[in-house]
């Protein structure tokens, strides 16, 4: 009797496999880093700018604040209304402003020191529960600054991951998306992730776009389901066309 469990398991770790395999081909559509390579507590404020906007956006009002506030904690002291001006470019002002106080107004109190330097020493369960217990820190935003500040063995699912990998054919009805990350997580060596992440996620937001897909440019194509069930589209359609 065929074990379903087991053939599950076994569909999952091949399609973990060849996701890793596909990121060696993104290797050359661009390297640049989903974060802003600083601290933890830099990367919650920028994750924090970077919700609902695009990634240059958030960039862009990271520095802002930086220029404005010497430190984090007179962001903190700051009036709100003084905050919101400054980070206007991102959007949603007041709500980000207020925000971004409470979530540096609950770290200052635990970390006085701003580095969170204490956080090396915690295991990844417990820094995800800790970040997830701050204000506007979800899951995938937890992970995403256990990745990119704290290089962390974890592969947080982003909407482009997503969009890509659903195009790909790796995750679908039988292999969620959180699962088949986690398996390349747990496949990857230490100090990998955050490169293969970034190639894919480069791949995601540059090639495999949302509305228009450069399948022409895209490395991956061969192996497309997406592509696959264009092409077959067109193949049917453009007899009929032909003769209208
Ligand atoms: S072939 Fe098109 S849809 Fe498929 S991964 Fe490449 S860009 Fe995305």
């Amino acid at each position: 009797m065929i074990d379903a469990r087991s053939n599950h398991d076994e569909v999952l770790a091949q399609r973990a496999r060849a996701l890793v395999a596909l990121a060696e081909r993104c290797a050359l559509d661009g390297d640049e880093s989903a974060g802003v390579a600083a601290t933890a507590l830099d990367q919650l404020i920028f994750l924090t700018l970077a919700n609902r906007t695009s990634a240059a956006t958030a960039r862009f009002a990271y520095a802002l604040l930086r220029a404005r506030y010497a430190t984090w904690r007179e962001v903190v002291t700051a009036p709100r209304d003084d905050v919101a001006e400054v980070i206007r470019p991102a959007g949603l002002a007041q709500q980000r402003a207020g925000l971004l106080q409470g979530l540096l107004a609950r770290v200052l109190a635990d970390f006085p020191d701003e580095s969170l330097a204490a956080l090396r020493a915690w295991d990844d369960q417990a820094v995800a529960a800790y970040f997830t217990t701050l204000p506007g820190i979800g899951p995938l935003r937890a992970h995403q600054v256990m990745l990119y500040a704290l290089d962390r063995p974890v592969f947080p699912g982003t909407w482009a991951l997503r969009r890509l990998l659903t195009r790909l054919g790796i995750v679908d009805r039988a292999v969620s998306l959180d699962r088949v990350l986690d398996a390349v997580a747990s496949l990857l060596e230490p100090g990998q992730h955050r490169l293969v992440h970034d190639r894919l996620s480069a791949h995601a937001r540059d090639v495999c776009a949302p509305r228009h897909p450069r399948c022409r440019r895209c490395r991956l194509a061969d192996l497309c389901a997406h592509d696959r069930r264009i092409q077959r589209l067109r193949g049917l359609t453009a007899p009929r066309l032909a003769k209208g």
